[in-house]
Order: structure tokens, then C-alpha cells, then sequence
């Protein structure tokens, strides 16, 4: 893609607007960020726009903001924010910072998504595939945007991309080598009208560009995945915990089988996965299908069950005192993500719980 000379308008100051603008500038663009707050950790930001001659605006978003080719928007910038709205109603293009990165990705992408799971998954699948000597980044909303790795990326490499709806929103052509959709179930949406069929539609769109050569890797067991928006031509694999199925990972009797086409193997003994918990199953369970479908020994994928350490902040054990074990599972944000790590104890349970309210529904957790 060449944007040599475009004025692109990035709406963001934190991580990802400000990778995005870095590759725009490095790519011959003329990037102008614009953020609407204006605090110490924006303005820890700008170092790096100010080495670059990039100019900035904060507090607010002026007209500047129209005058370009196209705008690049972060996650944290509301769809139906008064910025988008307007941009749109002037016929400007508005895309998110993954799409813009693809512009420029040489490699192969592996896009992860759902409620639930993204960053335990997307570490996960970097730890096994680079376990497999297959070189693998990480990022996305993990931490590293997409934009600051994609120059890095030659032909032969991967990346593990957790893609959050918010990212999902704004995409055109971003079209993933493989997609993973972990699950569904209601979150962020204050940011939908309420709504969970428009939150589910965005979810979706992950997979809207694939086609031929592209496989869509879901939740067989999660009946919000609606399958029917993958196109023909998409390789579908599922992974269950509740039935046998012929085209991907399913259970039975603690091991995990992988099926090709009606051809079942043995992978691996759920025991042998580190971490614990049913939800760490089918997260374990999508990449396993996978590796299995990029031609992965079996025992390279077991080892690197083995010994994959998990994510802080996710069910992580702290410490014991006086007999009771403190869990750390501040990550747990939503009402389905307590019900499993709830469900992952047999101990009588203290829960300190808290938040601010995205819209959800909590008579799961009562
Ligand atoms: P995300 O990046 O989607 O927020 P994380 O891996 O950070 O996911 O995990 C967030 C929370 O969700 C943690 O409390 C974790 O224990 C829980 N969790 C992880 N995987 C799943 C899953 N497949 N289903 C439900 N909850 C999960």
C-alpha cells in the first residue's frame, strides 16, 4: 500500500496511536495525532512524536482532525463518539490501527478474539509456536500494538494477534490467515446501544474477509458464535468439551483428540496442560487445533502445554496465609469470566468483587 504523502489523522495517544503514527511517518505519511485528554501519561507519550516532527493536538479535537485522507482510530475512542460521527457524515474514511497495520503485514496472521480468554490464548499460541521453532510475535491489545512489529515481519513469520471489537469495527480488508473465536457472551455493551446481536455482529467481522487458504477456529460448545457468517470457502475447525466432532478438537476421557476430516489422534492428556480450570481447556484446546492444522508435532504441543507459564492477573496464586489462598483474578471483568474462575474451585470461596458497570447482567453470579 502506498500512502506516500497522505495526511492521516490518528485519533489516540497512548500505545496504538502512537505505533501508528511512527509507521505512518516511517512509511512517507503526514500523521497528526489527536487525543481528547490531556494528563501525565499522554504527555509521557509525545517524547517520541516530538523526535519525529509529528505534530499533536490534546484536550481536545479540532477541525484539524477532517483535514486528511483518512483516520486511524484507537480502541478506546467510542464508535458513536461525536469525532467518528462527524468524520463519517463528511464521507472520511475511518479505520482501526490492526487494519492499518495489515496494510503493511508481509507474514501470517493468527487473530484472536471472544469475551474471554484473548491474552491468555494469544500468549499461549506464541509460546507454542515459537516452542515448534516457528517465529512468533505477540501483539495487539496483549500490549505491543500490531503497528510497532509489522516492519519487523518477514514472509516466513507469525503473529498472535489479540483483536478486541473495538478493533474489529473499523477493519476493511484485514484478513487473518487464521481467525480464533474463543466465545461470546455479553461485555462492553455500553458500547453496543445495549445491544448483545450488535456485539456479537462485530465480534464477527474477524472473519469477514477470509476466504480460500483461511481458517476460522471456534467455540463448538458456544451457541453465540454464529457460524453462518463465515463464508463457504473458509476452512471451519471447532473444539468442544461437550461432543466428538469431525473437523477439529474435542474431549474424550481427559484427552484431547484432534480430528482431520473423521482421522483422530491422541494429542495430549488434559492432566499434562498447566493451566487448570475448563475455561484454560478450551483456550488450550483452540490452539492446539491450531498447531495441528500447521502440521505440529504432537510432542512439541505438549510440551508447550506443559510448560506455559499463563498471564498474571488470571486466576494467578499469591499466596497462602493462615490456610486460606489468596487468588489474584483481577482480569476477571465481565460476569461470565467470575463464573468460570468461580467454577475453578472447590474450596469454600471469599470473593472481593468490584467494578464499574459496563451494561452487563448478574444474576449468573447470584
Ligand atoms: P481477555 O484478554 O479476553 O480479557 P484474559 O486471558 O486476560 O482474557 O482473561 C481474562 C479473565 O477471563 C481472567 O479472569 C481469566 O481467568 C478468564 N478467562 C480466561 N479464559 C477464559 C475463557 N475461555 N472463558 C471464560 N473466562 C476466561
Amino acid at each position: 500500500m502506498n500512502i506516500k504523502g497522505n495526511k492521516i489523522s490518528i485519533l489516540g495517544a497512548v500505545r496504538s496511536g502512537i505505533s501508528s503514527a511512527k509507521l505512518a511517518a516511517a512509511k512517507g505519511a503526514i500523521p497528526f495525532v489527536s487525543d481528547m485528554s490531556d494528563n501525565l501519561e499522554i504527555r509521557e507519550n509525545l517524547s517520541v512524536l516530538d523526535e519525529l516532527n509529528i505534530k499533536y493536538e490534546l484536550g481536545l479535537h479540532s477541525e484539524k482532525v477532517f483535514d486528511c485522507d483518512f483516520i486511524i482510530t484507537s480502541p478506546g475512542v467510542p464508535s458513536n463518539s461525536e469525532v467518528i460521527v462527524k468524520a463519517l457524515s463528511k464521507g472520511i474514511k475511518v479505520i482501526s490501527e490492526i487494519e492499518f497495520a495489515y496494510w503493511f503485514c508481509e507474514g501470517n496472521i493468527i487473530a484472536i478474539s471472544g469475551t474471554n480468554g484473548k491474552t491468555t490464548t494469544t500468549s499461549l499460541c506464541a509460546h507454542l509456536l515459537n516452542s515448534a521453532g516457528i517465529n512468533c510475535f505477540s501483539a495487539g491489545n496483549i500490549g505491543i500494538p500490531f503497528s510497532e512489529i509489522v516492519s519487523t515481519m518477514t514472509k516466513a513469520d507469525y503473529v498472535a494477534l489479540e483483536v478486541s471489537s473495538f478493533q474489529l469495527d473499523f477493519i476493511d480488508q484485514f484478513r487473518p490467515n487464521y481467525a480464533i473465536m474463543l466465545n461470546i457472551t455479553p461485555d462492553h455493551l455500553d458500547r453496543y446501544e445495549n445491544r448483545f446481536d450488535l456485539y456479537i455482529k462485530s465480534k464477527m467481522r474477524i472473519t469477514k474477509n477470509q476466504s480460500t487458504g483461511n481458517t476460522f477456529i471456534y467455540n463448538g460448545d458456544d451457541e453465540n458464535i454464529p457460524v453462518g457468517y463465515v463464508s463457504d470457502k473458509t476452512n471451519l475447525l471447532a473444539f468442544s468439551i461437550e461432543k466428538g466432532l469431525s473437523k477439529g478438537c474435542y474431549v474424550d476421557e481427559d484427552w484431547i483428540i484432534y480430528s482431520d476430516n473423521g482421522n483422530e489422534e491422541e494429542v495430549c492428556n488434559v492432566e499434562d496442560l498447566s493451566l487448570k480450570g475448563e475455561h484454560n481447556l478450551m483456550n488450550a484446546m483452540s490452539v492446539i487445533s491450531l498447531a495441528m492444522n500447521l502440521g505440529i508435532s504432537k510432542e512439541v504441543i505438549c510440551e508447550a502445554l506443559k510448560t506455559f507459564k499463563g498471564v498474571e492477573h488470571r486466576l494467578e496464586f499469591v499466596k497462602e496465609i493462615n490456610g486460606i489462598k489468596f487468588i489474584n483474578d483481577s482480569k476477571a471483568t465481565n460476569v461470565n469470566s467470575v463464573w468460570y474462575a468461580l467454577r475453578s474451585f472447590n474450596e469454600p470461596i471469599y470473593l472481593i468483587l468490584g467494578g464499574k458497570d459496563k451494561g452487563n447482567y448478574y444474576n449468573e453470579i447470584k
